[in-house]
């Protein structure tokens, strides 16, 4: 069953997370915290700032505490970090950040290699984690890592997607997220998958974390939105992918997935010419193209 369209939609911006954790030009923290401060300016009221991971993994996450420090928190601005452990979350905990991402792969062999745990230690885990982090004051949202298959392992059932997601709900995370972390998702499978999930998750929020690895993210998007759903992940300028998926492809782009919602008569709160000037300045930063559309055009819808 199809519902009507949201009215207003929520953008997540993960370009200084997911965007460039696998750049390998390394953003100095001024320059993180300018588009920062650039995203907030353009009514970015999300932004995923670092994860606390290993810096020897990730080393483009190094400066995750300095930027911690260094951020002019605006109200009305959910600022927000990935953690993957225990170490994680008292790094986030020192630097006050008022908001997590705690995140499993529905995947045996992505959990492996991404965590170094099964799915169900990796569970248990998130599980503790929810729950310290929100004695610590923190909203916590709880998600799946490729819900809708695996670059590694093909198809995953849904069964395996709805049993993670009922721990996570029970857990009493603030909202649930399912990511297609491979890219592999189609906008039928969208709407199966995240019909059955919603039965589960009720009134607790539902986000969606989308690459567009395989030119499919605004589809995905559609029917998603079809079905209730009004967070999303985007990332700037279609910068993303996971170090640990072989072949992984952007998130969808923060400036296309805009375009696209303020066209429908969605609104988002962002000022779309500002974000694509943001884009084009952080391209030429960055020194090399960004997969998005819209920021390449010569007159954009804005
Ligand atoms: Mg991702």
């Amino acid at each position: 069953m199809k519902l009507s369209l949201p009215k207003k939609v929520e953008i997540h911006e993960v370009v200084l997370r997911d965007g460039i954790q696998n750049e390998k030009k390394i953003v100095p923290t001024e320059e993180k915290l300018r588009l920062i401060g650039d995203l907030v300016a353009c009514g970015v009221r999300r932004i995923e700032v670092s994860s606390f991971v290993n810096p020897k993994l990730v080393p483009q996450m190094a400066d995750a505490e300095e930027l911690w420090e260094r951020i002019e928190r605006k109200r009305g601005v959910l600022y927000s970090a990935l953690i993957l452990s225990e170490g994680g979350l008292e790094r986030a905990i020192r630097f006050r950040v008022p908001h997590v991402g705690v995140f499993v792969s529905a995947s045996e062999t992505h959990s492996r290699k991404n965590s170094n745990k099964s799915v169900s230690e990796a569970l248990k885990e998130a599980v503790r984690l929810v729950g310290r982090a929100q004695d610590a004051g923190m909203k916590v949202r709880a998600g799946v890592m490729n819900a809708f298959g695996c670059a590694y392992e093909g198809a995953v059932p849904v069964s395996r997607v709805l049993k993670l997601v009922k721990v996570f709900k029970k857990s009493g995370a603030d909202e649930i997220c399912l990511a297609d972390s491979s890219g592999l998702a189609n906008p039928l499978q969208m709407e199966g998958v995240i019909h059955r999930v919603r039965a589960l998750t009720g009134e607790t929020a539902l986000s969606l974390h989308l690459h567009n690895t395989r030119g499919l993210g605004l589809a995905n998007v559609y029917a998603a939105l079809e079905q209730g759903v009004s967070i999303f992940d985007t990332s700037l300028g279609g910068l993303g992918g996971c170090p640990f998926i072989p072949g992984a492809r952007g998130n969808i782009a923060t400036e296309d997935t805009i375009g696209m919602l303020h066209g429908m008569g969605i609104r988002t709160g962002i000022d779309l010419c500002r974000l694509i000037e943001t884009s084009r300045r952080f391209e030429v930063f960055m020194g090399r193209a960004f997969p998005a559309l819209l920021s390449h055009i010569q007159s954009p819808p804005c």
